[in-house]
């Protein structure tokens, strides 16, 4: 598979029985239908976005790509608790694309109210 965004052969990664498929250039990460949601839930995970974030913005300005996997357009998705959070939907295949660093970003709100809950349970 080919990275929607700057065309280098993507590799299989896997973490915790999730495969994702990570550019081999600009570190961008692929998932496929609810496997970022899947990801973001397990400790850890955020060690395959080991790209550079500084890359990752750059590309992030790429707003026209097409899915690597069923080639349809794809559409310009934000997160919705984080809006700086920009990455692309496939509305075919439901596969996302996130720029390098933005799927520790993603997660981190997770991590935070982890400990959040975690802090008010101790108090009662
Ligand atoms: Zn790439
Ligand atoms: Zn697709």
């Amino acid at each position: 598979m080919k990275c929607p965004k700057c065309q280098t052969d993507m590799e299989k990664i896997e973490y915790e029985e999730v495969t994702v498929d990570r550019c081999l250039g600009c570190k961008g990460l692929w998932f496929d239908m609810l496997e970022h949601e899947k990801l973001k839930g397990i400790p850890g995970s955020e060690i395959i976005d080991s790209g550079d974030p500084e890359t990752g913005r750059k590309y992030n300005e790429i707003d026209e790509v097409n899915c690597p996997v069923c080639r349809a357009r794809m559409i310009r998705m934000v997160d919705k608790d984080q809006p700086h959070i920009w990455y692309e939907s496939c509305g075919v295949c439901y596969g996302v694309f996130f720029d390098a660093g933005e799927f520790t970003d993603y997660k981190e709100k997770t991590i935070l109210d982890y400990f959040k809950g975690f802090v008010a349970k101790e108090r009662r």
